[in-house]
């Protein structure tokens, strides 16, 4: 008998038919003797829906008051889903967050989980009850309803687990399984039966959205074993989990991208100390998170050339300031290109092997595509390469690294 924590979705539990289809299959889970902790979102488009009202008033809504009509959504699932849950003959309860106790900081919107009081859902799960969970919302130390940020529902779970120190935190999504990559760009994309937590991070922030980030690090922190699976489908899923854990480690896990990149280059700055401050300092006072950072050797040892990325969204303001800083440093001049993306090779199979970055250029250049930056770290290798190649590039990665498994190639 395990103690499991699921969540479910919002297309999970979208529609009545649909919330009535996963209780009935809590109900077996139940059935095979698992105690069971169940945490659900609001039904599709229900979040959205409520920011809209809120914005119909206010186009910059409070945040205390946007966060009590927010948790709306998550309620009416909660209550939904015990009463489906009771009429398939399951015993269960539901209960908001602010009555199991998940304390929040006071950050409206964006809340952190700073502790959970497992004590009543413990009760429950002693007499045999399903306990139903809002996910997405907390309370703080005053009494105020937080939420916890888009996507929050997953933190929920895995915050709920790491308190009950469940045996699994299963996350039911609209895909089974976190794959080798997008399969909407490389349609032999596989679905991966194991990763780890570093290489989850990567590939969710890279742009594998199966889960929010920051449910991803609370489980790394917590240990919590977490299991990403189709509400839709039988199958195993993907287990995000330790790396000792992991027995065959491959070198690749997968190949993740992002297409929200753009770059900045300023030309000709002086080579002196201070000089990356003076770039970049304006930059993160204004909030513009900064990825990839080169600088180059000074070919005639006074000036230099330093070239940076930030998410596209930020380009025109991160290019503002970059001019006024040009003038201040008389540089010769600034250049800028949004029209880039982001490619990582991702494994931490990949420390212990030499050579894999040279067989990832050798791939990239028998496609005749041109590296315009590339960065390294323990776990995974980046290039920026122009936008046109983004399908191409990743396609030729997947291949050359084998990705696709026996089966395919
Ligand atoms: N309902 C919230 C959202 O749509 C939280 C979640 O689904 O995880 O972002
Ligand atoms: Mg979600």
């Amino acid at each position: 008998m395990a103690l499991i924590v699921q969540k479910y979705g919002g297309t999970s539990v979208g529609s009545i038919d649909r919330i009535k289809a996963v209780a009935a299959k809590v109900k077996s889970w139940s059935e095979r003797g698992h105690q069971l902790v169940v945490v659900v979102s609001a039904m599709s488009g229900e979040t959205d829906r409520l920011i809209a009202l809120a914005k119909s008033i206010q186009p910059r809504p409070s945040p205390r008051e946007l966060d009590v009509l927010l948790a709306t959504g998550e309620q009416v699932t909660i209550a939904l889903f015990s009463m489906a849950l009771e009429d398939a003959g399951c015993q269960a309860r539901s209960y908001t967050g602010s009555q199991v106790h998940i304390l929040t900081d006071s950050a409206h919107n964006k809340a952190r989980i700073r502790d959970i009081d497992a004590a009543r859902v413990r009760a429950d799960l002693e007499v045999g009850r399903v306990v139903v969970i809002a996910g997405f919302q907390g309370v703080d130390e005053q009494g105020n309803i937080t939420t916890l940020g888009r996507g929050g529902s997953d933190t929920s779970a895995v915050a709920m687990a790491a308190a009950l120190k469940a045996d699994e935190c299963q996350i039911y999504t609209d895909v089974d399984g976190v794959y080798t990559t997008d399969p909407r760009v490389e349609p032999r994309a596989r679905r991966l039966d194991r990763i780890t937590f570093e290489e989850m991070l990567e590939m969710a922030s890279l742009g594998s959205k199966v889960l929010q980030i920051r449910s991803v690090e609370f489980a790394g922190k917590y240990k919590v074993p977490l299991r990403v699976l189709s509400s839709f489908e039988e199958g195993e899923g993907t287990l995000i989990s330790l790396e000792e854990e992991i027995v065959e480690q491959a070198k690749i896990s997968g190949i993740a991208f992002n297409r929200d990149e753009a770059k900045l280059t300023i030309l000709g700055v002086p080579d002196q100390p201070g000089v990356a401050h003076k770039i970049l300092g304006p930059i993160s006072d204004a909030n513009i998170e900064v990825d990839m950072i080169i600088q180059n050797i000074a070919a005639d040892e006074k000036t230099t050339d330093f070239t940076f990325t930030v998410n596209r969204n930020d380009y025109p303001r991160a290019m503002e300031m970059l001019r006024s800083t040009a003038e201040t440093l008389s540089a010769k001049q600034v250049l800028g290109d949004n029209r880039i993306v982001k490619i990582s090779l991702v494994g931490v199979g990949m420390r212990s092997h030499a050579g894999i970055a040279s067989t990832m250029f050798g791939a990239l250049a028998k496609e005749g595509i041109n590296i315009r930056m590339i960065s390294t770290s323990e776990i995974k290798i980046s290039v920026v390469v122009d936008e046109k190649y983004l399908e191409l590039g990743v396609r030729a990665l997947h291949e050359a690294f084998g990705l696709a498994g026996e089966t395919a190639a």
